[in-house]
């Protein structure tokens, strides 16, 4: 199976600004290498139309896609409106009643699952690349850089790593691979890439935490007076007192 992901703009051309200055190629892009590591990871063969910050205009992007012989082609972009309020994520396709809609469905599916934000739904867009791809098309826009909220969701890595799940998973779901979100051995709610993910994972493998029956740790919930003493006498246990 072949896919080809495609992050909007890139170089002299930014794409959307947020009102603080995100630019919505850089976003694009970071998610776009996100979702070609997942998809790699579970054995799909990807092609991105650009890896860094560079402009390539719209028919080689077709191209790629064409001569890749890309059995989908997934362009990510960011939406922008003329007022702030403005919210949601969306995601297009040529036309309904082929392969291209079950893409697009998927996807928004995933993406308004991951991240909660409104769903603006699936539509139909004579978008060039869209247009001038062999292959079933969609371009998925995550959110608005335009609403001060989402360009700050859209700049965070955390955020950009849920978009980019959620459209491996939206993509594998239509090709019939799943993508597995990587998560600590012994804990299935501990993301590989949280910011304790080494100390949960040392301090486990000596018997110092625990998680709970589910196989879940809670790494960001509270801790209680009696887990704190349970937590300390096993550390005592350890050091032999
Ligand atoms: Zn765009």
């Amino acid at each position: 199976m072949r896919i080809v992901i495609d992050p909007g703009h890139g170089g002299s051309d930014p794409g959307a600004v947020g009102p603080n200055g995100l630019k919505e190629a850089h976003v694009n892009l970071a998610v776009a290498l996100k979702v070609a590591e997942k998809l790699r990871k579970a054995g799909v063969e990807v092609r991105l139309t650009r890896t860094s910050d560079v402009f390539i205009d719209l028919q080689p992007r077709c191209d790629i896609a064409n001569s890749f012989g890309a059995d989908y082609f997934v362009s990510i972009h960011c939406n922008s409106a003329g007022t702030p309020e403005a919210e949601g994520a969306e995601t297009y396709c040529y036309k309904f009643g082929g392969q291209g809609e079950i893409l697009a469905k998927a996807i928004q599916t995933e993406l308004i699952a991951a991240t909660g934000r409104a769903n603006r739904g699936v539509k139909t867009a004579n978008y060039y690349v869209l247009r001038r791809t062999n292959m079933p098309a969609v371009l998925t826009e995550l959110a608005f850089i335009s609403s001060p909220e989402e360009e700050r969701l859209l700049g965070s890595p955390d955020y950009q790593e849920k978009c980019a799940t959620a459209i491996a998973r939206g993509i594998g779901k239509v090709i019939g691979v799943k993508i597995i979100q990587e998560v600590l051995s012994m804990f299935k709610d501990v993301p590989a890439n949280h910011w304790a993910a080494g100390s949960i994972e040392r301090l486990a493998k000596l018997g110092i935490i625990k998680g709970d029956e589910q196989g879940n740790f809670r790494p960001d919930q509270p801790i209680t007076r009696a887990e704190v003493v349970a937590l300390l006498d096993r550390v005592l246990k350890l050091l032999g007192r």
